[in-house]
């Protein structure tokens, strides 16, 4: 969900509004809700870096993509993966794009987890 908020007085501006009607300021603040439920129609990724970390300290990836079984998923899957060097968690998980169904679920120590 995105919100585009007058960031002086923070009235709700509606979609496109350079100038807020209420103060007539032109900065602007901008919401964004992300819950779990939240399914991306777009590939997305977010790496979080943190000095002493190698490459990142957590990865979270969401992508679509086409699955290795066309018959049982013809419209691909949803892969969400989350790697978390802080906690040393893997998470992953696969959802079938057409029903919605979960294929594939791992929440595990990272140090256990092999590829
Ligand atoms: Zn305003």
């Amino acid at each position: 969900m995105k919100e585009i908020l007058c960031k002086k007085c923070e009235t709700k501006l509606p979609n496109g509004n350079s100038v807020c009607p209420n103060c007539g300021s032109k900065s602007k603040l901008y919401k964004v809700t992300i819950t779990d439920s939240a399914i991306f129609t777009e590939n997305f990724g977010i790496k979080q870096k943190v000095k002493g970390f190698k490459n990142f300290m957590v990865e979270f990836i969401s992508r679509h993509k086409s699955s290795g079984d066309m018959k049982k998923y013809p419209e691909g899957v949803i892969e969400e993966r989350r790697i978390d060097k802080k906690n040393k968690t893997y998470y992953q998980k696969v959802i079938d794009k057409k029903t919605g169904k979960v294929t594939h679920f791992e929440n595990e120590s990272l140090l256990k987890h092999k590829d």
